[in-house]
């Protein structure tokens, strides 16, 4: 069955996307844990996580990294913290590769730095 963001990339389901070309799509996270947070999720789902990712396609996780700063640079300022949750235990809910990018970190309220 199609990932989520899969189906949020075949436009089956609504997101307020802020960026897209033909190797990633980036949202709006739908719960999001700082004032700025936004999703980078690579079209592909090959790639349960980063790990994989970087195996599989290093050229891609860059290309990751790369669409994080810029819309970083348009959302945040130009400062973010890049989280890759691996696996359930870390907080991974959904395994098809995705990044946060998280802005604003005065904007966090208290005790939600680690909640991501
Ligand atoms: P993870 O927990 O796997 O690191 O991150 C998954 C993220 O996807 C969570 O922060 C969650 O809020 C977000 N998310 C899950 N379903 C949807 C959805 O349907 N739309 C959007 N915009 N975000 C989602």
């Amino acid at each position: 069955m199609a990932s989520i963001f899969t189906r949020i990339i075949e436009r089956e389901i609504p997101a307020d996307v802020v960026y897209e070309d033909d190797l990633v799509i980036a949202f709006r996270d739908i719960a999001p844990r700082a004032p700025v947070h936004l999703l980078v999720v690579p079209k592909t789902e090959a790639y349960e996580n980063v790990v994989e990712l970087a195996a599989g396609d290093p050229a891609l996780l860059a290309h990751v990294v790369a669409t994080a700063r810029s819309l970083a640079a348009e959302h945040t300022g130009g400062d973010f913290r890049l989280v890759f949750n691996t696996g359930e235990g870390a907080g991974q809910s959904v395994f098809h590769v995705h990044a946060h990018v998280l802005g604003d970190r005065a904007g966090l309220s208290e005790g939600s730095l680690g909640d991501v």
